[in-house]
């Protein structure tokens, strides 16, 4: 019998672009489940791989599914599965921990010291089926609509820059509205910033930013944004900065507007090492910096899941774009020219 086929966005060899296959739909091993997936949506990593970075060639290992972000249904289970049946609704975390390392042992799994990324080290969501270790399995409400369950893993990156400490009553600038900036405003006002600013050179997503509850945006290519933050203020500048645009100049503009005493959360990833006046800036105005990296597992899963299942955050005006798996060059031609937000890609079959 021949073996059941799908269809596949793969990387089939180093350099630009990517292409639709038809693969053998992959088998669930020990401790694994098959999903079937109904949505996927384009993260900024998936833009590198598909562009081909210095990273993407350092990490990825083609040929290879790409896509990691995910809603789907439970279709089978591995040998050993115990917390997952048939016909689940789930989305993956990102990060597979080993489970045994000092991370993993004293509840930080998302820094696992051997941690392996969905989609980089592993077949991804950019098909009709993935095969998920049950660990990283996050099981849906199902009220939750698809598309939005999709999104929840760079939401997840929202809500821990957000939220590494508390926003309630106080003033935060975002600097960078990107998909993840976007998602941030709206997660900050849900969980109580009093007045949000945002920063983007893209006129495109700062609306955006204003649709997610943004209170002034600024663009620095036609304003002095450190001014205008520090005016609106008062002069003693914002209570917290999130860095989401991986942009250095953006980020030494962040914590300018920064108060004395305040918060830095970093999210962004940059090209290359950064020159910043760490003694002005961070030391001697006491700032707390805080390097954000994946989401915390699973503290930020069941925030999500709250935050959606109430209805308390509405993802809608971040998710610009729809389109079907196998439109995903437009997906990336989209992302690649900035004018979208989250981009969704569902999957039928
Ligand atoms: P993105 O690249 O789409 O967004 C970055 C935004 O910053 C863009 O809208 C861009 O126009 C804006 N920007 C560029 N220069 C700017 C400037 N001078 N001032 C203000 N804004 C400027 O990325 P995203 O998907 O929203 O992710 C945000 C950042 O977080 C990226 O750097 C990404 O690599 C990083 N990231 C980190 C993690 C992590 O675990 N640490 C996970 C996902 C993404
Ligand atoms: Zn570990």
């Amino acid at each position: 019998m021949p073996e059941a086929e799908m269809k596949a966005v793969m990387k089939m060899k180093s350099g630009p672009g990517a292409e639709l296959r038809n693969v053998p739909i992959p088998r669930p091993g020990f401790g694994e489940v098959l999903v079937k997936v109904k949505y996927t949506s384009i993260c900024g990593s998936d833009l590198h791989i598909y562009k081909w970075n210095s990273w993407a060639e350092q990490h990825v290992h083609p040929p290879q599914i790409m896509g990691h972000e995910l809603a789907g249904e439970v279709v089978e289970l591995g040998a050993g599965v115990k917390s997952v049946a048939v016909g689940d609704f789930i989305s993956a975390e990102t990060h597979i921990p080993c489970g045994y390392c000092k991370s993993c042992r004293t509840g930080s799994a998302h820094i696992c010291y051997n941690l392996k990324i969905l989609g980089v080290d592993t077949d991804g969501a950019f098909a009709e089926y993935i095969v998920v270790p049950e660990v990283v399995v996050w099981k849906n409400d199902v009220s939750i609509p698809h598309r939005f369950a999709s999104v929840q893993e760079p939401l997840g990156n929202a809500i821990d820059t957000v939220l590494s400490e508390d926003v309630a009553g106080k003033t935060v600038a975002i600097i960078g509205a990107g998909p993840i900036g976007i998602l941030s405003v709206g997660v900050a006002r849900i969980s109580g910033a009093v007045e949000i600013f945002v920063t983007d050179i893209n006129e495109y997503r700062l609306k955006l930013a204003q649709q997610m509850g943004a209170d002034h945006v600024l663009n620095p290519r036609n304003e002095d944004v450190v001014k205008a933050v520090l005016e609106a203020t008062g002069g003693d500048g914002v209570d917290v900065v999130l860095e989401m645009s991986g942009n250095e100049k953006a980020l030494i503009e962040g914590c300018k507007m920064l108060g004395l005493g305040g918060r830095l959360s970093i999210l962004g990833v940059f090209d290359n090492p950064v020159k910043l006046d760490l003694n002005n800036l961070i030391v001697f105005k006491g700032i707390r910096v805080y390097g954000i990296t994946g989401r915390k597992m699973f503290s930020t899963w069941y925030k999500a899941a709250n935050f959606l299942r109430t209805k308390k955050l509405d993802l809608s005006p971040a998710i610009t774009h729809e389109f079907k798996l196998e439109q995903f060059e437009k997906g990336f031609d989209l992302m690649k020219s900035g004018l979208c937000g989250k981009i969704v890609l569902s999957v039928d079959s």
